[in-house]
């Protein structure tokens, strides 16, 4: 079974699409781990293709926030004004399809997925001493998450976590081969917001048969998602972010 794993799409359909485009063919089922939006400009567009399309869907921080299931405590400016821009552009029908979302994790066979963490879906698993504790609440050996929108992950070597490397600035896919009885924690990126320093769409293809996961990255079509941010009236800054990666 060969399974594509999208995550933080935020509202970016050029982003999807070249996804999609890229994908085409490689997989049999897909799942999404949360932030299907926030940030950018065509929510609808991205709401109506996951909720058509990916069989399997988790919500993320700004699924809740937009659906009124999230105080924003943690939303900076910017973050606070795309969803509010985008409770105002989504049908009612859209809202209550995120409100809907379940939490993760979701565990299909011997892989948990996440938004944040397996243990909580609002934390950022960045570093090292993020992800210590992992493997000791979980039963399955490999876990993917979203939520930092940076590509990679850890994997557990005599007992330590050990960061994973991600494709390079021009190589679109990076394999890595699941060793054996070793616990992986495994980010696919963000196919809409990438804060890892390459603006290409970022995505995974795990294949459960051949124990390899695709760490793959696609360009897009950056400076049509811009415009639309700007039309919007979105804060620019969103905008400008995505030609850095950042
Ligand atoms: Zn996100």
């Amino acid at each position: 079974m060969r399974i594509l794993i999208l995550t933080d799409i935020h509202a970016n359909w050029e982003a999807l699409e070249a996804v999609i485009d890229d994908a085409r063919g490689h997989y049999d089922e897909s799942v999404c781990l949360g932030d299907l939006v926030g940030y950018g400009a065509s929510p609808g567009e991205v709401v109506d293709w996951v909720r058509k399309n990916v069989g399997a869907v988790i919500r993320g921080n700004h699924d809740k926030a937009v659906a009124g299931l999230e105080l924003m405590e943690d939303f900076n400016i910017l973050a606070r004004a795309a969803v509010q821009w985008t409770r105002a552009v989504l049908s009612q029908e859209q809202i209550e399809y995120l409100r809907a979302l379940p939490e993760g994790p979701l565990v299909r066979g011997d892989v948990s997925m996440a938004h944040g963490s397996p243990l909580d879906e609002d934390e950022y698993l960045l570093n090292i001493h993020d992800v210590l504790d992992i493997p000791s609440h979980l039963p399955e050996m490999i876990c993917f998450v979203g939520h930092t929108h940076v590509q990679g992950g850890f994997l557990w070597q005599r007992g330590r976590p050990e960061r994973l490397i991600r494709p390079a600035a021009h190589d679109r896919e990076a394999v890595l081969k699941l060793a054996p009885a070793t616990f992986h924690l495994l980010n696919p990126g963000s196919v809409g917001q990438p804060r890892d320093g390459d603006p290409r769409a970022a995505y995974v293809i795990y294949d459960s048969h051949a124990r390899a996961v695709h760490f793959r990255r696609t360009s897009y079509d950056i400076a049509k998602a811009q415009r639309k941010i700007l039309d919007a009236g979105l804060p620019e800054l969103l905008a400008g972010r995505l030609a850095l990666g950042r």
